[in-house]
């Protein structure tokens, strides 16, 4: 629903989109790649660009497009990337697969009262020493028809441009009944596991297939889980073309390039590390606002530069996405999964890289820049773009990182990463002592020390969410209405503020 809702709103901008079509691209001969961009010798003012090749079944919009740039999205299948070179595996010795299936949620109040602030309006996780586990609530519009669907945005869309407030717009409940769109709230769940860790040999007593039987192995493995699997949720098999299980091996990699003459790599075109804490679409939207921006240099150039600024708008991009971005995330990512394997460790690593990662919290985060988006966000990365954090991560892998499968590193190894951890708060916090961390961490204090019985954001958080009184939908910031069932006042009667 929402890569139909952006492509149409694209559309209302004037971007051609093209529905059910596949591309492929070619190089054009002697098409420069960006290793090859230092020792430059052609003289000609312009670039080349790679042909963009449709394949349309309808046969009704012609084979190829002319473009002057040509940006790769095409994700995992890395249609214009894979031509430049196989994936890179970063050398760390391990990798990480994911399995995961879709579930309807059945009654929250079985939850475990062990698992605090489980209720909460965002993706939940659930670490354990080989991994993790997220619980992703979704709006799924998968039974209503694609025509339906494609009328309902369309109005939502024209709404918008009309300029009608928020306060009025029509419901998700409304909006489902005028245009014959069911939907139902599901979640998915799954398992980011190293790969390093020995599964047993015979998982047949788990279920058919790969993915169902190393699924089953990690939720059995943990009775915790299991138990909140079978009491608060009901598995929804064959909900996604049939299938019940996913799978998918090896998450980390970059591509060796992401830029050339002409055309740019974006989001897992380029690379992925691992969906903890969300770097793919938080990271994703940095790289593809600032390729944008380069793209639009290129075309803006005088034609005598056009060449000069092409390549030196692909250097920048390669330098950013393949040397910057990717491997420092890599680093935040591994430096987490160590954190799983005791749990003085996972308990310290949050709040350290919280206090390394924000900087002036509060004063960056609550003003009017905040609106702002700029290259120093961007090049944030959720905080792994800052050298004192990668400084941080470095000194703590080179205690604990190595080929472990997740198991307890020693003593002497948690207490050693343990005194980093401490020293980094400390200096952090000396360091902005205007920061209110209480009202960003629920059990800290602004020196990010634990406060025993201490369970909740102080006041003053920026973001807030309250469950609609009615509906029991999560309301997200001040808006007063509630966007599913319509309730008017949802600050004002029977919510919860979380
Ligand atoms: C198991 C898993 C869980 C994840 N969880 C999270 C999470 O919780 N939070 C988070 O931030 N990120 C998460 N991610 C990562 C996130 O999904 C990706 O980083 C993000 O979707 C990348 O966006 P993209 O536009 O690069 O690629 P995609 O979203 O994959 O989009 C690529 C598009 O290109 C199309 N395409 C591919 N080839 C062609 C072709 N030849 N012709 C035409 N079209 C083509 C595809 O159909 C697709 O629509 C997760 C990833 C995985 C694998």
């Amino acid at each position: 629903m929402s890569e139909l809702f952006m492509t149409m709103w694209a559309q209302s901008l004037g971007v051609n989109v093209y529905h059910g079509v596949g591309v492929d691209f070619e190089i054009p001969e002697g098409g420069s790649v960006t290793s090859t961009l230092d020792d430059d010798k052609r003289s000609s003012a312009s670039f080349t660009t790679p042909k963009v090749i449709l394949k349309d079944s309808s046969n009704s919009i012609g084979t190829s497009i002319d473009a002057r740039m040509v940006c790769d999205a095409s994700g995992f299948s890395r249609r214009l990337t894979s031509k430049f070179g196989a994936r890179e595996r970063f050398e760390c010795g391990w990798n990480t697969d994911s399995y995961w299936t879709y579930f309807r949620e059945k009654d929250l109040s079985n939850v475990d009262g062990r698992l605090l602030a489980w209720n909460y309006p965002a993706t939940k996780h659930i670490c354990f020493p080989e991994g993790w586990g997220w619980f992703i609530g979704l709006i799924s519009w998968h039974h209503a028809p694609l025509a339906n669907l494609m009328d309902l945005v369309a109005h939502v869309i024209a709404s918008a441009a009309a300029g009608i407030p928020a306060e009025e717009f029509a419901c998700t409940r409304e909006l489902s009944d005028t245009f014959a769109c069911p939907y139902e709230f599901i979640t998915s769940i799954g398992w980011a596991v190293r790969n390093d860790f020995k599964l047993p040999d015979d998982l047949s007593a788990y279920g058919a297939g790969e993915a169902e039987q190393k699924f089953n192995f990690f939720r059995k493995r943990y009775p915790a889980i299991d138990t909140l699997l079978t009491d608060s949720f009901e598995l929804l098999p064959g909900y996604y073309d049939g299938r019940t299980y996913f799978v998918r091996k090896g998450l980390s990699y970059r591509s060796p390039v992401v830029a050339g003459e002409g055309w740019l790599a974006i989001g897992n075109s380029a690379g992925f590390t691992n969906p903890l804490i969300s770097p793919g679409i938080n990271v994703g939207i940095g790289g593809a606002w600032r390729a944008a921006n380069l793209t639009a240099e290129v075309l803006s150039a005088p034609v005598q530069e056009a060449r000069t600024v092409m390549l030196a708008v692909a250097k920048s991009h390669q330098a950013f996405m393949h040397d910057f971005v990717l491997p420092r995330l890599h680093n935040l990512n591994r430096t987490w999964y160590n954190s799983f394997r005791d749990h003085r460790l996972f308990e310290a690593v949050p709040r350290t890289l919280w206090s390394v990662s924000f900087r002036a919290v509060d004063n960056h985060y609550y003003g009017e820049e905040r609106m702002q988006f700029s290259e120093a966000d961007a090049r944030w990365v959720i905080g792994a773009g800052l050298d004192e954090f990668q400084a941080l991560c470095v000194e703590v892998l080179d205690v604990l990182d190595g080929v472990n499968g997740g198991a307890p590193p020693s003593e002497q190894q948690v207490q050693k990463a343990l005194a980093i951890m401490e020293r980094t708060v400390r200096e952090r916090t000396e360091m902005w002592p205007e920061n209110r961390w209480d009202r960003w961490l629920r059990q800290y204090d602004d020196k990010l020390q634990k406060v025993p019985g201490k369970t909740a954001r102080s006041e003053g958080f920026l973001v807030e969410a309250k469950r609609c009184g009615v509906c029991n939908y999560f309301v997200h910031n001040r808006a007063d209405k509630c966007p599913i069932c319509g309730e008017k006042d949802v600050w004002g009667r029977g919510a919860s503020k979380i």
